[in-house]
């Protein structure tokens, strides 16, 4: 392992200061060589259990973020931005940068054993994933989900990774006592897209292992069919091979949500098209005209098709019926609210 000071002073104490504040940090900045590229910036933070703005059109009020940037480095990641307020950058430092609040478990037990806290659902994996690979170096979510489990505090998680199986005992554990909620994020089966689109993350059929890992241990799964990507997965073929291979691994729902292009992920997303298909450029200009969503007529073709195949599939309310407690997670709401963000894994 080598420890390396990567930043100037200057700049890390801006950085510090943008974090937390800049008398609650201590950053120690990493390059390991399994994370060739990596820079880790280990922080204290001050407080773990985050309130969502505009919660109420939101199916969850609060948040768990044991990371800032994430290694998987889905290019359409709409994240990115939140790195910009720690003025770090929104693209290749996005997916290179990672915060690691170390401190997250002891902040997390901390709050729950707190009179102010009164045992709400708190919500994982919605601004970037809490199981991208540094948790395989850091292993905070082993506290965290001991911390929920010990509190019977009811939880969801939300990933593209496939270190979640790591933890299943403790999630076994936790929905004895509380309501536990799994999705796995897989917007589309197609790996040549994958390999240039999600670079980071695991194939989607190792992810829909986890599906099939967590069915065949009782635990019901859900997948966020995310993000349906405009005329590189969308087509009737393309939808029919994603949900009949969900159905295969035994998920017990299936919500289609097609891409949304925030700022910061827009631009990084767009010189990614530029690169690897120049001939689409202009038909996203035209889709994403007037804003950060598809159009409605987009999304609601994607929302049927998807449910037609997810009948016919099989998949569905007669799917979910769950031994104990746990439960698809709800999946990620299409709209957002500055400044905790949201993110699609
Ligand atoms: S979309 Fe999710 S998995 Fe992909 S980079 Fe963003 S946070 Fe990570």
């Amino acid at each position: 392992m080598r420890w390396e000071n990567l930043t100037a002073d200057q700049d890390r104490s801006r950085v510090d200061a943008a974090l937390f504040g800049a008398d609650t940090v201590v950053t120690r900045t990493v390059d390991t060589p399994e994370f060739r590229g990596v820079t880790f910036h280990e922080v204290r933070a001050r407080s773990i259990v985050n309130r969502v703005p505009g919660a109420s059109r939101m199916p969850f009020e609060w948040t768990v973020n044991p990371y800032r940037g994430c290694t998987h480095a889905c290019v359409y990641c709409f994240a990115r931005s939140t790195h910009g307020y720690l003025d770090l950058d929104t693209g290749i430092g996005f997916d290179t940068q990672i915060v690691v609040k170390v401190n997250a478990p002891e902040l997390l037990r901390q709050r729950l054993a707190s009179r102010s806290w009164r045992g709400e659902h708190i919500a994982m994996g919605t601004n970037v994933d809490c199981y991208q690979r540094a948790e395989g170096r850091y292993r905070l979510m082993p506290g965290v989900l001991a911390a929920l489990r010990d509190h019977a505090n009811p939880f969801s998680i939300l990933t593209k990774g496939t270190l979640i199986l790591r933890d299943l005992d403790l999630l076994r554990q936790a929905a004895e006592v509380t309501d536990v909620g799994v999705s796995v994020s897989v917007g589309f089966t197609d790996p040549d897209l994958w390999r240039t689109v999600e670079p980071g993350t695991p194939a989607p059929e190792r992810r829909l292992d986890v599906v099939r890992a967590l069915a065949a241990q009782g635990i019901g799964c859900g997948v966020l069919m995310a993000p349906v990507i405009p005329f590189l997965s969308d087509g009737p073929d393309q939808l029919r091979a994603t949900v009949r291979a969900v159905a295969e691994a035994g998920a017990t729902s299936v919500t289609p949500l097609a891409l949304h292009l925030r700022p910061g992920a827009r631009e990084w997303f767009t010189a990614w098209l530029a690169r690897h298909h120049p001939h689409l450029v202009r038909r996203y200009e035209r889709l994403y005209a007037d804003g950060a969503y598809a159009p409605k007529w987009y999304q609601r073709r994607i929302t049927r098709q998807v449910h037609e195949l997810a009948r016919e599939y099989g998949i569905g309310p007669a799917r979910a019926e769950l031994p104990r407690r746990i439960r698809p997670a709800a999946p990620t709401p299409p709209r957002m609210t500055e400044p905790t963000q949201l993110t699609l894994i």
